[in-house]
């Protein structure tokens, strides 16, 4: 497993790396290293071959799974695909889910979880546009 490292904080952020994704190995969770409020972030990797070692369900947290490289195969309760680099799954409440390296090469991806049907306004209807000095 990768350790988290605290890169730097400030009053409205946090700012932490799991490091190189190429070497990532094993599972973890996000929200306690940053505060995150509204989601948990988890990176993940599963070697050649591997899959998750339990099927699991959840009761109020919708997750949406992004497959950052490797291949593999996805099940939602009886129904399993196709999964590879660039895919996005979205999994609703109770049903169980899990997921199965398919490539030679390991396949890493991130899980992002939050209360499902609480998104409300976002981008465009949540987000303004404002004036700064950049420092970039
Ligand atoms: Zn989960």
């Amino acid at each position: 497993m990768n350790e988290i490292k605290n890169i730097n904080n400030g009053e409205k952020f946090a700012h932490v790396s799991v490091g190189n994704l190429n070497g990532f190995e094993g599972k973890q969770f996000l929200k306690d290293a940053t505060g995150a409020t509204s989601c948990e972030i988890s990176f993940g990797t599963l070697p050649s071959g591997a899959a998750v070692p339990f099927f699991h369900s959840h009761k109020a947290n919708e997750e949406n799974y992004i497959i950052l490289s490797g291949k593999g195969k996805f099940q939602i309760d009886g129904e399993a695909f196709d999964i590879a680099e660039g895919s996005v799954i979205r999994v609703s409440t109770g049903c169980d889910r899990n997921l199965k390296c398919t490539s030679t090469e390991p396949m890493t991806y991130i899980c992002i979880q939050a209360k499902e049907g609480n998104l409300g306004n976002y981008t465009g209807t949540d987000a303004e546009i404002t004036e700064r000095e950049s420092l970039l």
